[in-house]
């Protein structure tokens, strides 16, 4: 019985990874009107270019959903050490030592459940809202000027020979990269089972930390981009599933028609049967940093199975 599950959940995930390929070659700096995440096109584009990539990401699904039926998760604390990579062409771009440690902060408190809107999670999912239990620490900025307006997501801001910095200790370190990404992107993850050469977390400078309502950045200027990112890096899926009506391979978070955008009032009904209310304010959604300010008991579970002994982030120990 579980094995027909495994097999059925690692159908979903390759048939769910043949739709939805769009071409992100068409990049720009103009301002970016509404979230984009190029995390699934990007891991769709390596599933073409790499069989074993399916493969190995099977067998992690196979492992986190193991790890979550038999309880052997985390309990201890998990503290991931933090680089960030800084590729700037403008002052604007070369963001400061401040505005990092502000993104670092972020991802601390919404990852811990102690963000100051967690208290604005309604009734009907506080139940399920997690306090993850991972802490992020800044050990290292790395800083490079470059001539290049737009990097794109084809992972040439990773690479030296490119013009880009090489990640540092990418199996105990979370790399987070900031430049231009271009395209109406805010910013791109890479799921567990990638390349270690490019493993991290992408995030448009204009996008990266805390910044004012009234700047350029608003309606994403609150860090939330960064932690809708590491949610991917920590192999959570859209909250929609990348389907419409779709699976995120979590069972506490409901079916999602599609993603959503903007602050969404609650309750947001869903037009997926049978008739309930959408988790718009989940981070794993489209909608603006202020609208999102919750993971789940479920997504905890599917992010905590990555960092025990065998699993995909075993790396960074516990
Ligand atoms: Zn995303």
């Amino acid at each position: 019985m579980k094995k027909v599950l495994l097999s059925a959940v690692a159908f979903m995930m390759l048939f769910s990874c043949q739709n939805d390929q769009t071409d992100s070659t068409d990049l720009s700096t103009a301002a970016v009107a509404q979230r984009g995440c190029a995390s699934q096109d990007v891991l769709d584009a390596q599933l073409k270019a790499d069989p074993t990539l399916a493969l190995r990401m099977n067998q992690i699904e196979a492992f986190t959903q193991k790890a979550m039926l038999t309880n052997r998760l985390v309990n201890g604390k998990i503290v991931i050490p933090v680089v960030v990579n800084v590729l700037y062409r403008t002052a604007a771009e070369n963001i400061s030592d401040a505005l990092i440690q502000s993104q670092i902060d972020v991802l601390n408190k919404d990852f811990t459940a102690t963000n100051p809107d967690f208290s604005a999670v309604p009734a009907e999912f506080a139940g399920v809202a997690a306090n993850v239990g991972i802490t992020f620490e800044l050990v290292n900025v790395v800083r490079k000027s470059t001539t290049k307006t737009s990097w794109g997501t084809r992972d040439t801001m990773k690479n030296s020979k490119r013009g880009g910095i090489n990640p540092t200790s990418p199996s105990n370190t979370l790399n987070i990269w900031s430049c231009t990404v271009g395209g109406g992107i805010l910013g791109y993850a890479q799921f567990p089972g990638g390349s270690a050469a490019t493993d991290g977390v992408v995030i448009d400078s204009k996008y990266f930390g805390v910044s004012s309502d009234s700047g350029a950045s608003y309606p994403y200027n609150l860090g939330r981009t960064a932690s809708h990112e590491v949610g991917h890096w920590m192999n959570l899926r859209h909250i929609w599933g990348d389907a419409s009506c779709g699976n995120d391979l979590v069972s506490d978070t409901p079916v999602h028609k599609t993603s959503n955008f903007g602050v969404p009032t609650y309750p947001y009904a869903s037009t997926c049967l049978p008739a309930h209310n959408e988790m718009t304010m989940n981070y794993m959604d489209y909608t603006d940093d202020r609208g999102m300010f919750m993971f789940t008991e479920g997504q905890k579970s599917r992010m905590s199975a990555l960092f025990v002994s065998g699993g995909a982030r075993s790396g960074f120990g516990i």
